[in-house]
C-alpha cells in the first residue's frame, strides 16, 4: 500500500494483493477478500493504539529531558495549555508571565506540571 500507480489509458496490470485495473479512462482497484480483511485488521489495531494513548497519556520531553511526575514517577501525561493572562500578575509586576503555559497533568496521580517553554513527545 502507500504506491500510486499512473498506469497508460488501456492498460491493465495487476499487484499482489489488490488490483488495478484502467479500461477505457474508468479507472477500478479491486481488493481481494483476504485484502479487505488484513485492512478491516490493520485500522482496527491502529483505532486500538489511538484509544490507547488518550486512555494511557503519552510521554514528554522538555530541555531534552524526560519528564518524571514530580509526585509519582509516572512517565505518562495528558498535555494541555493554560493562559498565564491576569490584573494579579500586573499588579505583583509578573508581567512577564502574562503568556500561555503548558501544562501536563498525570495520568496516574492528576498532579499538575506547568511549563512556560515547550515541550515536546518523546518517541
Ligand atoms: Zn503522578
Amino acid at each position: 500500500m502507500g504506491t500510486v500507480l499512473l498506469l497508460p489509458k488501456g492498460s491493465a496490470r495487476t499487484v499482489p494483493a489488490l488490483q488495478i485495473r484502467i479500461f477505457k479512462g474508468v479507472f477500478a482497484i479491486y481488493y481481494s477478500k483476504e485484502e479487505l480483511e488484513r485492512l478491516r485488521i490493520e485500522g482496527e489495531k491502529k483505532a486500538q493504539e489511538m484509544l490507547d494513548v488518550v486512555k494511557d497519556g503519552r510521554e514528554y520531553k522538555s530541555n531534552d529531558i524526560d519528564i518524571i511526575c514530580v509526585h509519582c514517577k509516572h512517565t505518562k501525561f495528558d498535555l494541555g495549555k493554560a493562559l498565564l493572562n491576569s490584573r494579579e500578575l500586573t499588579f505583583f509586576d509578573l508581567d512577564w508571565l502574562d503568556k500561555s503555559a503548558v501544562t501536563l497533568i498525570c495520568k496516574r496521580c492528576g498532579y499538575i506540571h506547568w511549563f512556560g517553554s515547550n515541550v515536546v513527545e518523546a518517541k
